[in-house]
């Protein structure tokens, strides 16, 4: 069972604006959250809301690879 969350945000991979916390089960049992968000579009696991909804910094992009 997960929760899905609506946001005013975007998933910066796939667009979708809704995400699941990652559960996972701890050793005495219990079912945590580990802090962790998975998109419900592209499944992808993202370390922080940030991470999932921030586009991408492009100050890595290597200008070489830009046509022009
Ligand atoms: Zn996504």
């Amino acid at each position: 069972m997960a929760t899905t969350f609506k946001t005013v945000y975007k998933c910066r991979e796939c667009g979708a604006t809704s995400y699941q916390r990652v559960v996972d089960r701890a050793p005495n049992g219990v079912l945590q959250a580990t802090g962790e968000y998975r998109c419900t579009g592209c499944r992808n696991i993202f370390a922080s809301l940030r991470a999932w909804w921030e586009p991408r910094r492009q100050l890595d992009f290597q200008s070489s690879s830009f046509p022009g």
